[in-house]
């Protein structure tokens, strides 16, 4: 059944694209692990659009996935013993 395949794949798609950031100035997507930049009201700039900001950003982070904090979580705060 291809047309069901073809309208699971768009929904799903639209889901990812629904979580995913964008820059504000160019709308383009938000690649994980690139860093964007916040500003007082709250836009978000990519590195290239933030150099045509003449205020400077309230502050800088990483982007990451949605499940980020969500799916992985470290229980065991041990410190990790390496062999010599
Ligand atoms: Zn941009």
């Amino acid at each position: 059944m291809p047309e069901l395949e073809l309208a699971l794949l768009r929904r799903s798609l639209g889901d990812i694209a629904g979580m995913t950031e964008h820059c504000d100035a160019c709308h383009r997507a938000l690649l994980i692990g690139e860093r964007v930049y916040e500003y007082e009201n709250g836009q978000l700039r990519c590195a290239l659009c933030r150099d045509h900001e003449r205020q400077p950003p309230a502050h800088s982070r990483t982007v990451h996935t949605a499940a980020h904090g969500h799916s992985i979580r470290r229980l065991d705060r041990r410190p990790v013993r390496r062999a010599a």
